[in-house]
């Protein structure tokens, strides 16, 4: 027989009511995705618990796992992170429910997630961010998220007549978002700069917080944010519903 409790690194993306006591909370966990559990009391305790059952957190989830029923009970939390500055702001908040969609609707069970540590310390960058620099944040967490996940666009040549994409505005043609040239596009989609593009493949060999400070040009800026949105979505299959709000909180 296994052993029944388990230890995770865990974020709190999620919580619901179970009756009138307890809580069920939807977490992220590193080492094997997201996770559905069953916190008993949560909802009518006032303190530890009920705190650290509250998206966003991050978490050491001490749980037990049911081998009959297959399902997951918390029998302990210990904070990590709190995340406290990310309720302060609107921007701050809507980005993290947009990356919380992400995640939400991206991970599988059962997997190890190879982004959790770029989203963890993301979310720990965006609690102190100013309005101006969320942005960018926004735009460098999302396209590395792609990149860590071998989703990212080959941005070395077009995918439809193979000729070199550098020095080249990119189009991300709808409705896969495969990268083409400009002539290629015929007019269909909207192109990124080739200085948007350059900006996004010199800032990904950076630190993310390094990242943070490039300068970039606040009409590329735009344009990658709508773009890596757009992928998100292609890839979930449907319009992230936080992201409705996003835009239009950032203008
Ligand atoms: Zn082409």
């Amino acid at each position: 027989m296994g052993n029944r409790n388990h230890v995770f690194d865990a974020l709190v993306l999620r919580r619901w009511s179970i009756g009138e006591a307890h809580r069920g909370v939807g977490f992220l966990t590193k080492e094997r995705g997201p996770l559905s559990a069953i916190a008993h009391g949560a909802a009518k305790s006032t303190g530890r618990l009920k705190l650290l059952t509250t998206p966003v957190r991050r978490v050491v989830l001490k749980a037990y796992h049911d081998p009959v029923a297959d399902s997951w009970k918390v029998v302990d939390l210990e904070p990590l992170e709190l995340y406290g500055g990310l309720a302060e702001d609107l921007d701050r908040s809507a980005t993290a429910s947009v990356w919380s969609e992400v995640l939400g609707k991206t991970q599988v069970p059962g997997q190890e997630c190879e982004v959790y540590d770029l989203f963890a310390e993301g979310l720990g960058l965006l609690e102190g961010l100013a309005a101006a620099d969320v942005a960018r944040l926004n735009v460098q967490v999302l396209w590395r998220a792609l990149e860590l996940s071998g989703l990212a666009p080959d941005f070395s040549a077009c995918a439809e007549c193979g000729r070199s994409l550098a020095g080249q505005p990119v189009v991300l043609l709808p409705p896969e978002g495969e990268p083409v040239c400009l002539t290629c596009a015929r007019g269909r989609g909207v192109a990124l700069s080739s200085r948007a593009v350059d900006t996004l493949l010199s800032t990904a060999v950076l630190g993310l917080e390094e990242g943070l400070h490039a300068p970039v040009d606040p009409l590329d800026l735009a344009s990658l944010s709508v773009e890596a949105l757009a992928a998100w979505e292609r890839i979930i299959g449907g319009p992230l519903k936080s992201a409705l709000v996003f835009q239009g909180v950032v203008h």
